[in-house]
């Protein structure tokens, strides 16, 4: 690695991203779209350069979770659709119309309020606006069909509005049990139905996630909204074993060692709370990564990390800015390179490994790795 000054980096490998897209794309129906959904900086990816390169390869617009999301892209040149999926203060549609980044949209007085407000700024750029159907995932939504007619109805009068396409989210697609997939799948498709014969005619219907793309690619509709599969990561345990489709890991979270000792001599003590006794002549490494760069403290006295190809244990308590492991009677030196998530020869330490050591899901483990950590783009095995 030419940039010594550069101490703990992730690696984020394009090469993988384009094949997750193509893996895929090749299992959906040819008439769906891909949404690629890069909220949270890309699940922890970047989302600038993670953005451009899934429109570069097969994806036609972006999601993110927040106005704000979006505007970093579009500051950054992105000119393809981006839908907010969370919710937006009217106050706030100016400025999405003004960047003409794409809204969520589930209550008839908003998007009346909305309309009211583009009035008065004599708006050029029209909003456009997505209706999300709550069919039982039970946060944002449209609940009812008179809902969902009001807010249509509010929509398709609205003269700075445009309505661009309605969703709807699944809760347990990555679940073996199908049934309340299914069901809201059905409910769905029935307030559709409902729409049409009121005479509506639809815009863009979405509704699979990763999970549903792959368990249920029949249900992909008219675009899929692509997150987790896009970053080479498995939404469940279930669909991973499905074997449907085969995704790559995008990701590698790597550091140096700052520092060795020998615990020959000197205090034995390690980190906070003494919370592990280095035996007589056990090697000691200090490297430059803590629970502030999203290495969760939780992993103290249980993590690994690979160091010259082999496992070695996490000892004593993660800090904010560092934490120490075991060489064992190894050997090391500093500025030797350490994985902490990834390859390194033939041993692997996977983001979802660390996420069942810490009780939580892999998309936890990516989405919180601090924005302080270096992102190094990897194409064709060269840098960016
Ligand atoms: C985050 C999110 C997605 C992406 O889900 P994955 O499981 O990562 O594919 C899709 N739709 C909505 C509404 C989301 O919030």
């Amino acid at each position: 690695m030419e940039n010594l000054c550069r101490e703990t980096w992730i690696e984020v490998n394009l090469d993988a991203i384009e094949n997750n897209l193509r893996a895929i794309r090749r299992h959906i129906p040819k008439k769906s779209k891909i949404m690629a959904v890069v909220k949270a900086n890309a699940y922890g990816h970047g989302s600038v350069e993670v953005a451009r390169h899934t429109l570069e390869n097969g994806a036609s617009e972006l999601a993110v979770a927040s106005l704000k999301e979006a505007i970093v892209l579009r500051k950054a040149g992105i000119t393809e659709p981006i839908l907010v999926l969370g919710f937006t203060s009217v106050g706030c549609v100016k400025e999405a119309a003004v960047w003409n980044v794409e809204l969520t949209a589930f209550q008839a007085d908003w998007i009346k309020e909305a309309n009211r407000i583009l009035t008065k700024e004599v708006m050029t750029n029209q909003l456009a606006i997505h209706i999300n159907v709550d069919t039982g995932m039970g946060r944002i939504g449209v609940r009812t069909k008179e809902e969902l007619l009001a807010s249509v109805e509010a929509l398709t009068t609205s003269k700075f509005l445009r309505w661009s396409g309605i969703y709807t989210h699944f809760s347990t697609a990555d679940e073996p049990d199908t049934r309340l997939t299914r069901l809201q799948h059905n409910l769905f498709i029935s307030f559709l139905r409902f729409l049409e014969r009121q005479g509506f005619e639809l815009p863009t219907v979405h509704m699979n996630n990763t999970a549903a793309a792959i368990a249920f690619p029949e249900f992909s509709a008219d675009m899929i909204r692509l997150g987790i599969g896009l970053y080479g990561l498995y939404p469940s345990t279930h669909i991973k074993q499905l074997k449907l489709v085969k995704l790559e890991p995008v990701l590698s979270l790597k550091t140096r060692i700052s520092y060795v000792k020998n615990m020959m001599t000197g205090p034995p003590s390690i980190s906070y709370g003494a919370a592990y006794i280095a035996k007589i002549g056990e090697v000691i490494a200090t490297l430059p990564i803590g629970y502030a760069d999203g290495y969760s403290r939780a992993l103290s006295n249980r993590g690994f990390v690979l160091h010259r190809g082999r496992r070695v244990p996490v000892v004593g308590r993660v800090t904010m800015d560092f934490l120490m492991v075991s060489l064992g009677d190894g050997e090391g030196k500093q500025g030797d390179e350490v994985v902490i998530y990834g390859r390194q020869n033939e041993a692997e330490i996977s983001v979802d490994e660390v996420a069942e050591m810490l009780g939580t899901i892999n998309y936890e483990v990516v989405s919180t790795l601090s924005r302080r950590i270096p992102r190094l783009f990897i194409k064709n095995e060269s840098n960016h």
